[in-house]
């Protein structure tokens, strides 16, 4: 669970360019946020930002309170999912579920228990003895989702995590990343530049522009203004 906080929140690369301006926005526990925008408006360098993978200029940032501007990522517990998802093709689907869980040394009960409770979650139990070239291209996403959420992170991030597989399950995988959200109750930051993902998905939408942050709200909110 957890709280995020960008407090004038500005990026500058070195060139002096800004991908992020005085970004002020709450991200509140348990929502899902959509954060939506052409391409290069500094969405993904946002995410990063939660996940520690990308410097901050200028602002703070905090988690639960907590000023983590120069907290590691790997001191934070903050899981991310991309477009591509790289499973382990000799490992089964439980065992790439449960592999995060290892390598921190939970015991085996303990392991075999939160995997057949994600797989319960992503609708994955059937599926748990396959290799990953035994599914589809919407399950292998799946057991991504799982492999980061099955460790219980504070927040879950997802950078485009659909827009490498075809429309039909895009469509598929809209409703059930958001069913999967509100079971959940995990703070959840979803980066696209889709408007239907960014109108269907989310609880609120943050439209960013150019590195600034022009909108948030509801989808309702956002289709009501002019
Ligand atoms: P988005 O995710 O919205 O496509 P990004 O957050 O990836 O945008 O990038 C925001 C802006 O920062 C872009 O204009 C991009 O060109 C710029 N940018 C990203 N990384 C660097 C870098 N290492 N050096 C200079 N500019 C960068
Ligand atoms: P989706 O609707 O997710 O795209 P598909 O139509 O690709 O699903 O696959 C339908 C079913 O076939 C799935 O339950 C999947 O597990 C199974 N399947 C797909 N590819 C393979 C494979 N290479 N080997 C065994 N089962 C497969």
């Amino acid at each position: 669970m957890a709280e995020i906080v960008f407090d004038q929140i500005s990026k500058s690369y070195g060139d002096g360019y800004a991908a992020i301006r005085n970004l002020n926005m709450t991200i509140r526990d348990s929502e899902f946020l959509v954060l939506v925008g052409p391409s290069g408006c500094g969405k993904s360098t946002a995410l990063r930002m939660i996940a520690g993978l990308e410097e901050i200029t200028d602002g703070r940032l905090t988690i639960n309170g907590a000023i983590v501007n120069d907290l590691a990522p790997r001191d934070r517990d903050i899981a991310m999912v991309f477009q591509s998802y790289a499973l382990y093709p000799h490992l089964t689907v439980a065992e790439n579920i449960g592999f995060g869980l290892r390598v921190r040394g939970l015991d085996k009960a303990d392991i075999a228990r939160k995997v057949q409770e994600t797989a319960k979650l992503l609708e994955l139990e059937d599926y748990l003895a396959r290799k990953p070239a035994q599914l589809s291209g919407g399950q292998r996403q799946r057991v991504a989702m799982g492999r980061a959420l099955a460790r219980s992170p504070q927040a879950f991030l997802m950078d485009e995590p659909l827009s490498n597989l075809d429309a039909r399950l895009r469509g598929q995988m809209r409703a059930e990343i958001a069913r999967m959200q509100k079971m959940s109750g995990i703070t959840t930051v979803y980066v696209t530049h889709d408007q239907v993902e960014a109108m269907t998905m989310g609880d609120r939408v943050a439209v960013m522009k150019s590195g600034v942050l022009q909108q948030l709200g509801t989808p309702r909110s956002l289709y009501d203004q002019p």
